[in-house]
């Protein structure tokens, strides 16, 4: 979180409000800053998957809508907040891509919601989300977006509600938005964002344990304020020459090389640097290196999907130096053992 963020939350920390007022004028700046309809902050996106659902079964007049549909590609370990709002996944297709018939033949009258889960990193076996939503507008069932990680870029933020006509979108704040870790966000849909806001505290109600504090409201305020504002083309430059940055003290180490990767775990243009080393080292060279840096002083934990990364939007000024010191040191010590 940016000081201006703190900042901020220490003034909601030290403000008498009514819980209500400020979530609904949070909502409103919240919606039109993003370009929704409406926006609610919930802890965590996670949360607002749960609260999304409890939501739909609100609105559900039939009370016999318990299905969620979720595409076999699109099935995270996050879905199961699906369940913990009572409903049942239904996961449709197969390892092969999907027709717009596969989705047809999921579609019945216990279908409450569709499930679609954004981002590159899931592939695009499934039903595009232009497709998706047509179809789902036919039968009169809502789609729910999960973008929790989808930034940048920012227009995503108003691209799956807006653009291609999502009910609504689900975001982390305490991701690329650098809000609170403990907030998220529902986007779009008015007529469902005021009745998840009913279900969740302060009401007493069914969803009262999703809460967030005053504090987080008007730290992740802050931080979409402030990710409104940034020039994300400058800041994608600096991510760009840091990552120069780290290749060049890579390939000081003997054996050891950068490569410079544009899109991040999530699928993101947040460029990162992939280590690679040359035959020489041992093939579990990044598992020995990982456990390595973890137990060091200080502790360092390299991004390990598959290959070793570092990612310059996890560091602080100065940091980089100090991983790749400890990375040389590390090696050396790995390697004088073998
Ligand atoms: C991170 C993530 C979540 C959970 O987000 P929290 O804000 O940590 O609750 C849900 N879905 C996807 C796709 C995610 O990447």
């Amino acid at each position: 979180m940016e000081k201006s963020v703190l900042d901020a939350m220490m003034r909601g920390s030290q403000s008498f409000v009514d819980m209500n007022m400020l979530l609904v004028a949070a909502g409103r700046r919240i919606a039109k800053l993003t370009q929704n309809e409406a926006a609610y902050i919930t802890p965590g996106c996670a949360s607002a998957i749960t609260l999304s659902i409890l939501a739909l079964r609100e609105l559900d007049s039939s009370k016999s809508k318990d299905e969620v549909l979720i595409d076999h590609s699109h099935r995270i370990p996050y879905d199961q907040a699906i369940t913990f709002a009572g409903k049942k996944i239904i996961e449709f297709g197969d390892g092969g891509k999907r027709s717009e018939n596969d989705l047809l033949e999921a579609i019945n009258e216990k279908t409450l919601a569709i499930f679609w889960v954004a981002g590159s990193y899931v592939g695009d076996n499934a039903l595009d989300l232009i497709s998706t939503i047509r179809l789902a507008r036919v039968h009169n069932i809502p789609v729910i977006v999960d973008a929790a990680a989808q930034l940048p870029p920012v227009s995503n933020l108003s691209y799956f509600t807006a653009k291609c006509g999502a009910d609504i979108v689900l975001f982390s704040g305490g991701k690329a938005l650098r809000g609170p870790q403990s907030t998220g966000l529902i986007l779009g849909s008015s007529k469902i964002i005021e009745i998840a806001a009913k279900l969740a505290a302060p009401n007493q109600s069914i969803a009262r344990s999703f809460k967030v504090g005053k504090e987080e409201i008007f730290g992740i305020l802050q931080a979409i304020e402030n990710y409104m504002e940034i020039d994300h083309v400058q800041q994608l430059e600096i991510w760009e020459a840091h990552c120069n940055e780290i290749i060049l003290g890579l390939s000081k180490i003997p054996g050891v090389s950068g490569k410079k990767m544009e899109l991040n775990q999530a699928g993101q243009p947040i460029p990162r640097v992939r280590i690679e080393f040359n035959e020489i080292f041992p093939t579990n060279i990044e598992q020995e290196i990982y456990s390595y840096l973890i137990e060091s002083n200080p502790s360092i934990v390299l991004d390990f999907d598959q290959s070793l990364f570092i990612s310059p939007d996890m560091l602080e000024i100065g940091e980089i130096r100090i991983v790749l010191i400890a990375l040389k040191d590390a090696i050396a010590e790995l390697v004088s053992n073998t």
